[in-house]
């Protein structure tokens, strides 16, 4: 029998941050230390943001959990992180972190691994303290709603980053798909998505409880990204090492990813009225017509990618169309 997807509530009730960290990123023993997860995302993060490509003024980390690996080569690029999780005990601790109460997960030996990479290994012991004071906010984030953070002011981000979050809180495809192009509300256009995910998982454990994966491969990945109207700039996989032989998790290895999001500059190539034109027999609607679009932004075997634009459809939703983003204000008259 299928199990079902868990609930997000259980990231309320049955997710321990600090055993999520001393089980899976312990520099003794940690499962994601040992499979080279760590070390993997480590340098994929230093080397996109010492590169200069990825930078701006706000970064927003998604489903930050109780984490701060993948923030370490950010601090020095970003003057603003704002970090978020859906569990209120994660936004709680995280916040002990920030105010350095005693008994905090030891980061150090990660934040020394970091500085090398970063060929500044003088600087270890100012890092963690550097990150500390970029953070500016630790808000609510729910990826499946529309508008994903909890905050007083709309937010817009140069850079969003988020490691091994969506899978754990999207139950199908679908809502991945969504879910991406939620997030996706939260930065500019130009700006970047920095994204670190299991692949072909369908679970993990913290403790003793057993939390749901959504299963997907690197090309379902690939595509969400794409359709949601991103440009891959860098791609890259490590597989799960063949000795790995522990239990805590089924994943086959992890995916790491740069995209752009696109300036979404759209060409109208054709007006199409639908009145009259057999191939749109079922509608009667005179006031209704269809635009032919092209995305020069885009990448060059993806040009000519069309879509049908029915504004003044109540059906019409701007998502559905190819992923190209377009708020119906932004549409000429017909
Ligand atoms: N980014 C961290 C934590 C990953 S664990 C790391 O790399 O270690 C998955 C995280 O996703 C948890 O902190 C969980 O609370 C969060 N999460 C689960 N469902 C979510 C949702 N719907 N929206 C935002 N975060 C969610």
């Amino acid at each position: 029998m299928a199990v079902s997807f868990n609930d997000k509530d259980i990231y309320n009730q049955k997710f321990n941050p600090r055993a999520h960290l001393d089980r899976y990123y312990s520099s003794k023993d940690g499962a994601l230390v040992n499979d080279k997860y760590l070390e993997f995302v480590l340098k994929q993060l230093a080397k996109t943001f010492t590169a200069g490509v990825v930078e701006g003024e706000t970064l927003i980390d998604i489903g930050t959990g109780l984490s701060i690996y993948q923030l370490l080569s950010a601090c020095e690029v970003f003057k603003e992180i704002i970090v978020s999780d859906y569990s209120a005990l994660c936004r709680q601790e995280f916040e002990k972190w920030l105010k350095k109460h005693p008994g905090t997960f030891d980061w150090s030996p990660v934040v020394r691994y970091v500085c090398d990479l970063e060929g500044q290994s003088e600087k270890s012991t100012q890092k963690e303290e550097k990150l500390r004071q970029r953070v500016k906010e630790i808000l609510k984030c729910d990826v499946t709603q529309s508008q994903p953070l909890e905050s007083s002011l709309p937010l817009s981000a140069d850079c969003l980053l988020s490691s091994l979050c969506l899978e754990a809180a999207c139950k199908d495809h679908d809502t991945y798909r969504r879910a991406i192009k939620n997030i996706s509300t939260l930065l500019k256009p130009g700006g970047h998505l920095v994204m670190m995910g299991a692949l072909e998982d369908t679970y993990y454990t913290v403790g003793d409880h057993r939390f749901s994966v959504l299963f997907y491969d690197a090309g379902f990945v690939r595509n969400a990204l794409t359709g949601a109207g991103y440009i891959i700039k860098d791609f890259q996989v490590c597989p799960r090492p063949k000795d790995s032989a522990h239990s805590f998790s089924d994943y086959k290895g992890f995916f790491f990813v740069v995209a752009c999001k696109e300036t979404s500059s759209l060409t109208v190539l054709e007006r199409i009225p639908i009145y009259g034109n057999p191939s749109f027999e079922n509608s009667n609607q005179l006031n209704c017509g269809a635009l032919k679009v092209s995305n020069k932004a885009i990448e060059p075997e993806e040009r000519g990618t069309t879509g049908l634009l029915m504004p003044q459809d109540d059906n019409y939703k701007p998502e559905q169309n190819n992923g190209f983003n377009i708020a119906p204000g932004a549409l000429p008259d017909w």
